[in-house]
């Protein structure tokens, strides 16, 4: 791990380190994000393995600007006002995914949406543009520690887990973005942030509150997202497949009787079968089976995170 002070070369380095599937921890002006080339499978699952996430969920991809959003997400009029409204700034959209836009499946947790956000920091900024490309960032931190908002707290949460830190002191916001999903009639606030429920509700008319109940109890975050799940019936733990069912294999395995095969990882490598889940399972998810089998993937490190999204695509949501 290495930290430097933001200046060109560092942009420089730091752009050269995602071009190859590494990951840069980079102020943003509401938390230091853990950044990995968003079009990578890899590379995103390097994230997942380095803040030790119990579960795949989906993160923000940053971009530059409005007309770099949209190769990957499609923006309606609403879309486009929030945009113009708080782009760049602590706002983040949840927006119908484009299939063909390059995006890594896993950033979406297979989901058809994405999250986006066009951040302000200058260094953001800069890093965005020495890149050239989307940038998936959650908060830089291990799993169950706080979001940080200076280098310092991502170094001593992630150490050696990320390739480069970019120092720019303090984050002004110091608090997440809010998160607003934009797949339904109504806009709905997924995540409160510095962009206000009033804010919103001034400018847009009727918002709803995701996070709350309709008595006004918080919802577990982990009630908020959706989940993926397959159209074909999920076998998990299964050893084999019958032939009319495709298997999803991992690590060393014989040949089997089913109708198609795809392996997560033929080395038995975790963070690969991250990289490879949304992918292999859409590519079995074919109406000429009749079911998918799964194969045991093992409990720990990354393998919980796979286990606990297969048991959700598992159970209609
Ligand atoms: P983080 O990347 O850790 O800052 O968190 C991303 C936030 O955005 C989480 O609250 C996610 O649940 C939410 N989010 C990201 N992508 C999506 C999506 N496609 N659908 C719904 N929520 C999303
Ligand atoms: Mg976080």
């Amino acid at each position: 791990m290495k930290i430097v002070q933001t200046d060109p070369a560092a942009i420089r380095e730091a752009a050269a380190i995602l071009a190859q599937g590494g990951l840069v921890a980079f102020p943003t002006e509401t938390v230091y994000g853990l950044g990995a080339d968003a079009r990578n499978d890899q590379a995103v699952a390097n994230i997942f393995a380095a803040k030790n996430r119990p579960q795949l969920n989906p993160l923000i991809v940053h971009v530059r600007d409005l007309e770099s959003a949209a190769a990957y997400a499609e923006f309606d009029d609403r879309a486009r006002a929030l945009a113009a409204r708080y782009w760049p700034g602590p706002l983040t959209l949840v927006l119908p995914r484009r299939a063909n836009g390059g995006l890594s499946l896993l950033v979406s947790a297979g989901l058809d949406s994405v999250a986006l956000r066009v951040p302000a920091h200058p260094t953001a900024q800069a890093l965005l543009s020495g890149f050239d490309g989307p940038i998936a960032a959650p908060s830089a931190n291990a799993s169950g520690a706080v979001s940080p908002t200076r280098a310092e707290h991502v170094a001593q949460s992630l150490g050696d887990k990320v390739d480069l830190i970019i120092d720019d002191g303090p984050c002004t916001i110091g608090l997440e973005s809010t998160v607003v999903d934009l797949s339904g009639e109504t806009i709905c606030v997924l995540r409160h942030g510095a962009v206000t429920l009033e804010d919103l509700t001034r400018e847009f008319g009727t918002v709803a509150d995701a996070t709350a109940d309709t008595d006004g109890t918080v919802k577990s975050p982990g009630m908020l997202a959706r989940h993926y799940a397959t159209n074909r019936p999920l076998h998990l733990n299964a050893r084999s497949a019958a032939p009319n069912e495709a298997y999803l294999a991992f690590g060393e395995t014989g040949p089997t009787r089913a109708a198609a095969t795809e392996n997560l990882s033929p080395s038995g490598d975790l963070t690969e079968a991250a990289a490879n889940l949304f992918a292999q399972l859409r590519a079995l998810d074919q109406p000429q089976f009749t079911a998918i089998a799964v194969a045991p993937i093992p409990d720990h490190g990354l393998g919980r995170a796979i286990n606990d999204r297969l048991r959700r695509a598992a159970t209609p949501s």
